[in-house]
């Protein structure tokens, strides 16, 4: 919803609004906020409010250090629950250098800039629907969480084993009443496992749900005495958390994906599109699968994929297309994880199904068998390429991919490069308990 300046002010002083965060989210998805009493939201609403950007993970170096926040306005939202000192309402903002232009670094302004392409190629909406899905452990008696999983429970199983029920639906009635629209919430195959799925959005309105939907369910989680985490793969043996993201391009308020004179009910465009997103996958898996855990999940045996395939019937390839048509006519990316940067990931899909599009790429052919059944020289000869298989050869990808590179812009890319390299060294230096176990003694 727009609001005016002015109806924001009327709605903070009638529900008691005592402090306001402006909020954004840094290169590596993590929300940040600044917290300002009620008094100073007029400044804020002239986009006055200024912070240092040089201690924000990939902004600025010191020297170039003054950011401001432009708030949206339409992302007013008061936040249910309140504190001791009254109620706390958060606005999602836009980072703006002191010359008045966005700032390079701030992801939403990414995939503002993407989005505003496909526009220019005619489509009214990307409308982006994400699963995700997320573990509950328990706390220790000092608030710390421990490996202990809050429940025995399996897929779609039934309280008492699912003992997440209650935190669960606390969550969801959190998120209705913050507006958001609930499609459907389950305990998922390993315990302690859980997915909230809400309905869709728009590209940024959907990254900026991702961004509150993240925040929301550690916040109630904690109010359970439980600990949320969209770590992709906290528990060897068993599923990791992937956030499934199902997509499609609207053209004057019709899905543009659909063609109902065509077999499969899909159109040209939706093929191009998906030709695209199989064209890049090995490029923007580093931006949907961004740490090292990442590659944990991404493996054979724990229904997350591994190969770059699609499919109308199975669920084993990177991408599936769900049987619904008419305006539900969609493709479904498995791969993306929750740990990703919203903003960043949606941004990446689009251009490379904006790119598929723009060349009118050939579509190969479905794989409808379990990929993971095939041989390796059954694979090669249908021409099944496998997603990168750590993060380091998954970086390597990205910077290969010319699209992306171009997508995400120079700032964006060497600094989550830097940090994201950084991050591989410490990884493939470390040596862990399982090393110790194989070959202490056997050497
Ligand atoms: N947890 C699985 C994954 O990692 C997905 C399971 C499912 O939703 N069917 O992607
Ligand atoms: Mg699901
Ligand atoms: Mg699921
Ligand atoms: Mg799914």
């Amino acid at each position: 919803k727009e609001y005016s300046k002015e109806e924001i002010l009327q709605y903070a002083e009638a529900n008691n609004v005592r402090y306001v965060r402006l909020q954004f989210t840094d290169l590596l998805g993590i929300v940040k906020n600044v917290e300002i009493p009620v008094d100073q939201l007029p400044k804020a609403l002239n986009n006055r409010m200024m912070f240092d950007g040089s201690s924000i993970q990939g902004f600025v170096r010191i020297e170039e250090s003054d950011m401001y926040l432009a708030p949206d306005l339409s992302t007013w939202l008061i936040f249910p629950w309140e504190t001791p000192q009254g109620k706390v309402a958060r606005l999602i903002c836009d980072v703006y250098q002191p010359d008045g232009t966005p700032f390079p670094g701030d992801p939403r302004s990414v995939l503002k800039r993407v989005y505003a392409r496909a526009q220019d190629m005619g489509f009214s909406a990307f409308n982006v629907g994400p699963e995700p899905e997320f573990f509950l452990f328990k706390l220790d008696e000092k608030g710390k969480p421990t490996q202990d999983l809050n429940d025995e429970g399996g897929y779609f199983d039934w309280a008492p084993v699912d003992l997440g029920e209650n935190c669960r639906r606390d969550i969801v009635v959190t998120l209705e009443n913050m507006g958001f629209e609930i499609e459907a919430s389950h305990h998922e195959v390993a315990p302690g496992q859980h997915e909230i799925d809400f309905r869709y959005a728009n590209a940024v309105e959907a990254a900026d749900n991702i961004a509150t939907f993240r925040l929301v369910v550690k916040t109630v989680a904690r109010q359970h005495g439980l600990h949320a985490t969209f770590m992709p793969k906290p528990l060897y043996g068993i599923n990791g958390s992937g956030m499934h993201t199902h997509l499609s391009l609207f053209r004057d308020h019709q899905n543009a994906f659909y063609d109902p004179d065509d077999e499969l009910g899909l159109s040209e465009t939706a093929r191009f599109f998906l030709a695209g997103v199989l064209e890049h996958a090995r490029g923007f898996t580093a931006i949907c699968n961004p740490t090292v855990n990442s590659y944990k999940r991404l493996v054979p045996g724990y229904e997350a994929p591994s190969y770059i395939a699609w499919s109308g019937k199975n669920r084993s390839p990177l991408v599936r297309v769900p049987a619904a048509r008419g305006q539900s006519t969609r493709v479904e990316v498995r791969s993306p994880d929750p740990s990703c940067n919203p903003y960043l990931a949606i941004a990446s899909l689009l251009a490379a199904g904006l790119d598929g599009i723009e060349r009118q790429l050939e579509l190969p052919p479905p794989v409808n068998r379990n990929i993971y059944m095939m041989t390796e020289s059954e694979k090669e000869e249908a021409g099944i390429r496998s997603l990168p298989a750590n993060l380091s050869d998954a970086l390597d990808a990205l910077m290969r991919d010319e699209v992306l590179v171009e997508a995400l812009g120079h700032h964006v890319l060497l600094h989550f490069i830097e940090a994201k390299r950084i991050e591989w060294n410490m990884f493939r230096t470390q040596v862990t308990e399982w090393e110790r176990e194989q070959y202490l003694t056997l050497y």
